[in-house]
């Protein structure tokens, strides 16, 4: 079985020292040839325009296709438009298109903005006539809090791509099971692109937990358990989360999956740990 294909997701940083880890992370990671790399977008202008920095720099400076997340939430079409025009002009080819996060947090109540684009395919339908950008969008195979059914957020990945998505990313879930049944239910809706995995490598449990239950994403109890009593031991929750990071993927590589994508929470080590044990190894040795 050749070695799978995997991308890494970064977070805009709020402090330079956060900042110099991101390009220790990213210069770390670079040596894996990750199919692209992907950076996360707030819903503030400051923040934005980090992540807009971060995702220019990596492609004039880094051998990355970076792909560079962009929302609905509080802009108006002509913003955005504005921001996917100065991507394509910078050689950014890639993004993922999102409806966002509300402004007032996860499970806020989401408001359209008065012209702006309201849903993910409303933005990758503006963004596919602007270029022809790949475009990555989420999918939520424990359902997204604001469907009703798995039929409707089928329903919903079906309209993305019929708007020209490229392929999907997944919330971060940890049953092999969730992932394959939401993909059986996309597939049988006449779903045909790719549905990529995505991986949490968050070592961090009480924030993993948080993230958890405002995502509607279930924990088994074993893992749970793997992580009892870890409070304070950062280096065994670290060697825990690639184990069990890597025991997922394998179990999801097994049936036929070929491409990860990685939260990597800017850290290369939990990435390059969990590569690794899949088998993925730098072309050159990181220093
Ligand atoms: P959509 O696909 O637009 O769907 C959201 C909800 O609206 C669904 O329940 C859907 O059924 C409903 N809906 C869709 N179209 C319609 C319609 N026409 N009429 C009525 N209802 C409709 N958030 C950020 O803020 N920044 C990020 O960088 C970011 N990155 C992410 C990366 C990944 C891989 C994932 C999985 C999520 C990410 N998110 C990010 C979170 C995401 O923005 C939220 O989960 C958001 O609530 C939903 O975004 P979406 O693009 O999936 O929404």
């Amino acid at each position: 079985m050749s070695a799978p294909k995997v991308s890494f997701e970064f977070f805009p940083p709020k402090t330079p020292e956060m900042e110099q880890k991101l390009w220790d992370s990213v210069r770390r990671l670079e040596p894996l040839r990750p199919d692209y790399v992907s950076v996360t977008y707030g819903a503030g202008g400051s923040t934005r325009e980090r992540t807009h920095e971060i995702v220019r720099r990596m492609a004039a400076e880094t051998s990355l296709e970076p792909a560079g997340h962009i929302t609905c939430v509080a802009a108006t079409k002509s913003e955005i438009d504005r921001v996917l025009r100065d991507y394509w002009e910078a050689g950014v080819k890639r993004i993922v298109a999102l409806r966002g996060d509300p402004t007032a947090g996860i499970g806020a109540k989401y408001a359209p903005h008065p012209g702006g684009y309201a849903y993910a395919s409303d933005l990758i339908a503006g963004a596919r006539e602007i270029a022809d950008f790949d475009i990555s969008v989420g999918c939520y195979p424990e359902v997204h809090p604001d469907a009703p059914s798995l039929r409707s957020e089928v329903e919903n990945l079906k309209r993305k791509f019929d708007a020209g998505a490229t392929r999907a990313i997944t919330q971060f879930f940890f049953y092999p099971d969730v992932y394959f049944k939401f993909f059986d239910a996309a597939r049988a809706a006449g779903v045909t692109q790719p549905i990529v995995p995505g991986i949490m490598l968050q070592s961090n449990f009480k924030g993993l937990k948080r993230m958890a239950d405002l995502c509607g994403t279930a924990i088994p109890s074993r893992i749970a358990d793997l992580y009892d009593g870890l409070d304070n031991d950062p280096e065994t929750r670290d060697l825990v989360t690639a184990h069990v990071a890597a025991e997922l993927c394998n179990r999801l590589a097994e049936q036929g999956v070929d491409h990860f994508h990685f939260y990597t929470m800017n850290r290369a080590g939990l990435s390059l740990s969990t590569c690794r044990l899949l088998g993925i190894k730098p072309e050159v040795q990181p220093q």
